[in-house]
């Protein structure tokens, strides 16, 4: 069984012009569909061969003789779960009960808002900033690289990539804009409501 490209929930063009349907012809077509391809050659022919992704991710966390195969891997997970974090016509303050959790963990969605922008603008470099739940409770975090939530026993409910090719085609250095874009018309609050169940 090998780890498969998942199909976008949304059309290509569906996200303009927060993002553009040329960022998706490469980010998803070549950058998503690349690290597919890498982590089915390097996991071929060995015991890894088979394993669901979260299993692969989770039983080379911090090898550093695997590294290879976890970014690959961590990179297939992240992808798809972002494609599923965002929607035409998302974002702004959520419904449901991530509403009431933001609420009472986070001071409200002005102040998850906040950090969460600052979040993706103070990684450095390449990497994802990520609402999670740990053990039950919201918090605000970043990860460098491939690195994944799920490596560090924490529950993914919402992210956004913060990699250069995620942006630089519709905002060139402007991080922050598409960050303020991401946030106020793109999160999928339905998907993040149906992690948090
Ligand atoms: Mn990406």
């Amino acid at each position: 069984m090998a780890i498969t490209l998942p199909d976008l929930p949304f059309k290509k063009n569906a996200l303009a012009p927060h993002i553009s349907e040329q960022t998706l012809d490469f980010h998803y077509g070549k950058h998503h569909n690349a690290y597919v391809t890498n982590i089915n050659k390097l996991i071929e022919g060995t015991d890894l061969a088979g394993k669901d992704l979260e299993s692969i991710i989770k039983s080379t966390a911090g090898n550093a003789s695997k590294a290879g195969i976890f970014n690959n891997a961590a990179q297939v997970w992240n992808h798809t779960f972002y494609w599923n974090c965002i929607k035409p016509g998302g974002g702004g303050a959520p419904s449901g009960a991530i509403a009431g959790k933001i609420d009472s963990d986070l001071g409200g969605y002005d102040k998850f808002a906040e950090q969460f922008k600052n979040a993706g603008i103070t990684q450095f470099g390449s990497g994802w900033a990520w609402l999670v739940s740990n053990k039950g409770k919201l918090e605000i975090t970043k990860t460098l690289n491939a690195d994944t939530p799920l490596a560090h026993g924490l529950k993914p409910l919402l992210t956004m990539d913060v990699w250069e090719h995620a942006y630089y085609l519709d905002y060139q250095n402007r991080r922050p804009d598409y960050l303020s874009a991401f946030i106020e018309n793109l999160i999928n609050w339905d998907f993040v409501n149906s992690q948090l169940a």
